[in-house]
């Protein structure tokens, strides 16, 4: 059985994707690499450089579905470890890998760890410079809910970076792509962790999620300023970036 070929609610929706974290919570950083070929740390890196952290110990970042930390600690890196950032995810597991990363690469001062969802943040209205998300908006399910978020909890002027799967716009490239994603990835999965279904479940999230001008559009009703987009690697990932003006 696949789940995404099931129509679900948003509930049931956000359990299966608590679900698949908590299982491939341990093997997650491996499996980035290995699914992506090591592209996401290219286009990871992308990201932080169009952020271009303030190397302050005030900036405060919040990156939501932070997972194991790589957002967070390259934009601490990037701020010469001034920065503040804070991780939250709805999932324990990951945070847990996390927060044991963040000890062993010396960076807990920076750092806070915050289990909670994306559609209801437990911060004060205009607390942060920069949202960031990588990887995340397609498993909330309610996007709408999470950007209107996103805009309380910024500053004016903060920023909003949105770094996710999208729509290949290059004719060969999207042939391979739709090849590796659908038979490739699902199998890597079932033979690192011993089981498919969270791949599968990876997979198709990333066919349902709105392509670069719809997303952009979405951002832009949340209230969101100069929303523009680049494309990674011929569309296969694109950051989104807005203001809060
Ligand atoms: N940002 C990290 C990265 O790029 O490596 C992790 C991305 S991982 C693919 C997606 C993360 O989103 C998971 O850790 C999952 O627990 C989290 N997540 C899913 N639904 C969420 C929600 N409603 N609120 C907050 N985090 C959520």
């Amino acid at each position: 059985t696949s789940y995404g070929f099931r129509q679900v609610g948003d509930g049931e929706k956000q359990d299966l994707v608590n679900d698949v974290f908590h299982k491939v919570a341990k093997r997650y950083d491996i499996m980035n690499d290995v699914m992506s070929g090591g592209l996401h740390r290219v286009w990871k890196d992308a990201m932080i450089a169009a952020l271009n952290p303030r190397k302050d110990p005030s900036y405060k970042v919040l990156d939501v579905a932070g997972g194991t930390g790589d957002i967070a600690f390259r934009i601490i890196e990037a701020s010469d470890r001034l920065a503040h950032a804070t991780v939250l995810d709805i999932n324990g597991s990951m945070l847990g890998v996390g927060a044991e990363r963040a000890e062993k690469k010396g960076l807990t001062e920076n750092l806070t760890f915050v289990e909670a969802n994306a559609e209801s943040l437990p911060f004060d209205a205009n607390s942060f410079d920069a949202y960031t998300i990588a990887f995340g908006i397609r498993n909330v399910p309610r996007i709408d809910v999470a950007l209107a978020e996103a805009y309380r909890v910024l500053k004016r002027g903060g920023r909003l970076l949105v770094l996710e799967f999208s729509e290949v716009d290059l004719p060969l490239l999207d042939k391979v792509y739709d090849a590796w994603s659908f038979n490739a990835i699902p199998r890597l999965g079932k033979m690192i962790t011993g089981d498919a279904e969270p791949y599968q479940y990876l997979v198709e999230s990333i066919r349902k999620f709105p392509n670069q001008e719809n997303f952009a559009t979405m951002i832009r009703k949340a209230g969101f300023s100069n929303v523009k987009f680049t494309n990674y690697s011929g569309g296969i990932a694109a950051l989104h970036s807005g203001w809060k003006l």
